[in-house]
């Protein structure tokens, strides 16, 4: 009996060893140590625990978010239902507040409520959001807009030339220049001082200054129907050189935007390619804050999409075989808790149990907002 013992207290010594050696999974001194002046949020939609795993076992090695510092859990249900859509989690994620499914940055009484990319600006931060969807979509609205419904997209357009971001990367092109109003918004952008690109390359070129880059008329097309997969990473990246131009920091919202498609479409190869896709953007983010001590980068899911687990069966050590079996419980998005990957400076304040909307009120606690 003692010997079991022994050998268990010598197994557990060397996971500690193991756990704690490894390089991601340690705060740096110079993290530690600095206040938090740049923030990157990043959201998986309909990206449960499960995906993640998947997308691991896939890979045959640890995802870059799989490295980050400290780990929690948080809960996404909305106002009116234990299962959230795009829009109310959103609206958590980037006001704090809860509110109806459908709703973009607004209450449940459709009063507008100020973001946190709002508040960053206003505090004179710079402000971007990258996404592969329109970027009048649910979630990088939510960030941008104000509106009763996330059908609005017009007019969420609308408000995305008047909210003052810094930069924006993604589709829906035609929400800016195929109006029912007959308005071209991108001329609106112009006359605001932006840089309109309409290609990454574009984006790449620009120098310095304010981008609204609309790559598509529509959303990009999946992984498996043909994305490049270098287009979120490099995405990421030049927004964060373009917003890394300001002594009081920057906010930055990134979206891998169809992991959660692969979720309704009940598809594991959809929602892998696509959750390795955004790793690769989580993995330029972290190297960011391994570089720039100050960052804070938060790696979540707005909701879980498809009820995904991992059942028993002839598959079981097969686990980088492209014919494994997973289960989906549901076409539709869960109610579960998704995960909070935390690195960089202020992680450990993720380290729990949390609701989504304790994410915005954290983070401008880090900020410290005037
Ligand atoms: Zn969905």
């Amino acid at each position: 009996m003692k010997k079991i013992n022994a050998n268990v207290a010598l197994i557990l010594l060397f996971l500690g060893i193991a756990v704690g050696s490894h390089a991601q999974g340690v705060i740096s001194k110079e993290q530690a140590s600095s206040e938090v002046r740049n923030v990157i949020l990043m959201i998986g939609d309909g990206m449960g625990v499960t995906h993640v795993q998947i997308a691991s076992m896939r890979a045959g090695k640890s995802l870059a978010m799989e490295g980050a510092q400290y780990v929690g859990l948080a809960k996404t249900y909305s106002a009116n239902n234990r299962v959230t859509d795009s829009a109310a989690a959103g609206t958590a994620l980037a006001t704090g507040r809860k509110t109806n499914n459908g709703s973009i940055g607004v209450d449940v009484n459709n009063n507008p409520v100020k973001n946190i990319r709002e508040k960053a600006q206003e505090a004179g931060m710079s402000t971007g959001v990258v996404v592969t969807c329109e970027i009048t979509h649910a979630t990088p609205a939510t960030f941008l807009a104000h509106a009763a419904s996330r059908k609005l997209m017009d007019d969420i357009a609308v408000d995305i030339v008047k909210s003052g971001v810094d930069v924006f990367i993604g589709g829906g092109r035609n929400y800016f220049e195929k109006r029912e109003d007959g308005r071209n918004l991108s001329d609106s952008l112009r006359n605001r001082g932006y840089n309109v690109a309409y290609t990454l390359e574009e984006v790449i070129d620009t120098q310095n200054g304010k981008v609204a880059a609309l790559v598509i008329d529509t959303k990009l097309p999946s992984i498996i129907n043909g994305r490049d997969t270098s287009y979120l990473e490099t995405a990421t990246a030049e927004a964060i050189r373009l917003l890394n131009d300001n002594d009081k920091g920057f906010f930055l919202m990134v979206e891998g935007s169809f992991i959660d498609s692969g979720g309704h479409g009940k598809n594991a190869e959809y929602i892998i390619t696509e959750t390795l896709d955004f790793d690769r953007a989580v993995r330029v983010a972290f190297d960011f804050a391994d570089k720039n001590p100050g960052t804070l980068v938060l790696v979540t899911a707005d909701h879980e999409t498809g009820g995904l687990t991992i059942p028993s069966g002839n598959e079981d050590f097969l686990l980088n075989d492209r014919g494994i079996k997973f289960l989906f419980s549901t076409g539709s998005h869960t109610g579960v808790m998704v995960p909070v990957f935390a690195y960089g400076t202020g992680a450990q304040n993720f380290s729990k149990v949390m609701d989504n909307t304790d994410i915005p009120k954290k983070i401008e606690e880090l900020l410290k907002f005037k």
